[in-house]
């Protein structure tokens, strides 16, 4: 079968007025965005409340409904076959071909859903429903009406051209990106943290991202992960800018000048705090992290209070009540599993303490971070100006 449109079915509930607009455009511009790196040409449009892509010519159509899928705010995507308007003994061919094609074991129930946004079309949609649900019948025997719980709903549009569709491959779900302001994700190269990313992009959010990462400590492969990571988030986020932030130095001086059980907590501080600083800078309105309670020693219930307290921004942790399961699960889906797992040197690793506090103190923590307060001014801000900022989209399917 060859299906020449895709109408996309969203989720209505909350976008009414110019919330409505808003929200489309961001689909629209969303749709546009997967299709780039998809063999083949499409049109991306609204019309009368709806949005079609229409696919001129050929094209890959696996390739195409893998990339819808990636495309958040849409609840279903409908393969169309598209057949000039004809009358209607006509319109029965067509649609009696359509059924044989899609249905060749023919023992479903059906029924038949006609819509006339063409009013200028002579017969109601009644009508039709009933002319088109006969043919059906006679050309099918075994096919039986069930007009409560069909397997099949088929629908017949009539608008300047007719489209038939009767199959809902289900999307993703969520709001389309950009309709719900940015946020800057402390991505790393683990497991976690890509998966909130996915996470908070899903309710429509645009994703920035920052990495620290500790040359020599740490090494340019280890760095590319990262890239390749934010890269993956992107198939489904949309363009994410990246900084990347050189950590030495500051690692270095904590380091030197503060208790080694302490080492984490502060170093996730000083992360915080330079997150926020990009983040304000580019008006992202929170901070991620793939922070889940308990995991490690570093996001126990105190250890979270420490490194939130540095935060003025809100901070987001969409994995905070996950197992690790459950979070490899999801990691799984968007498939950034198998480049997480990738065995390269972790700046949080290279310096952690052999006890690491567990139930840090906030006033103690304060009290060695003015052990600092000689260089750390200037170290930042060394950082933050040095930091290599790219932006990286998502990778040609080909
Ligand atoms: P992940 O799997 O996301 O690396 P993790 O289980 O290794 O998480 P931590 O190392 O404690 O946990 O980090 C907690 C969170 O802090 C991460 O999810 C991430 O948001 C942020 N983070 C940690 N290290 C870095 C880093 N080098 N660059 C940017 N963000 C980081
Ligand atoms: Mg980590």
């Amino acid at each position: 079968m060859t299906f020449h449109s895709f109408l996309i079915k969203y989720g209505e509930i909350g976008i009414k007025g110019k919330n409505r607009y808003m929200f489309e455009d961001a689909l629209v511009r969303q749709i546009r965005y997967v299709l780039q790196n998809v063999d083949g040409e499409f049109l991306v449009h609204k019309c009368h409340g709806r949005v079609y892509v229409d696919c001129e010519g050929g094209y890959d159509y696996e390739e195409t409904v893998e990339s819808l899928k990636k495309v958040f705010g849409i609840v279903g995507i409908c393969p169309v076959v598209r057949k000039p308007v004809k009358e209607l003994e006509e319109l029965k061919k067509d649609v009696v071909v359509y059924v044989g094609e899609m249905y060749p074991e023919g023992n479903k129930t059906f029924k038949v859903e006609a819509r006339r946004a063409n009013k200028r079309y002579p017969v109601n949609s009644m009508e039709i429903n009933c002319a088109l649900g006969e043919a059906v019948l006679d050309a099918y025997p075994e096919m039986k009406v069930d007009v409560h719980n069909p397997d099949i709903r088929l629908n017949v549009e009539i608008r300047e051209e007719v489209y038939l569709y009767s199959e809902i491959i289900p999307g993703p779900g969520g709001m389309p990106v950009g309709t719900n302001g940015s946020a800057m994700l402390l991505l790393s190269g683990g497991i976690d943290s890509p998966v909130a990313g996915y996470m908070i992009a899903k309710r429509g959010v645009e994703i920035e991202a920052v990495y620290f990462h500790a040359p020599p400590y740490t090494s340019e492969r280890a760095k590319e992960k990262v890239v390749d990571l934010a890269r993956l988030v992107s198939a489904y986020a949309g363009p994410i800018k990246l900084h990347i932030v050189n950590f030495t130095d500051i690692q270095l001086y904590i380091y030197e000048k503060c208790p080694h059980d302490e080492l984490t907590i502060i170093m996730r501080r000083y992360m915080m705090r330079i997150a926020e600083h990009f983040a304000k800078k580019d008006g992202c309105l929170g901070l991620i992290t793939g922070e889940s309670i308990g995991q490690v020693a570093s996001q126990t219930m105190q250890s979270l209070l420490a490194t939130n307290a540095v935060c003025t921004l809100p901070v987001y942790r969409p994995l905070i009540g996950f197992d690790k399961r459950e979070i490899v699960e999801i990691s799984e889906k968007i498939d950034t599993y198998e480049t997480s797992i990738l065995p390269y040197e972790d700046c949080c690793t290279i310096f952690v303490a052999k006890h690491p506090v567990t139930k840090p103190n906030v006033e103690r923590i304060e009290k060695s971070e003015t052990n600092l307060t000689e260089k750390i001014d200037e170290l930042m801000k060394t950082a933050i100006e040095t930091a290599e900022v790219v932006t990286v989209r998502q990778e040609s399917l080909s």
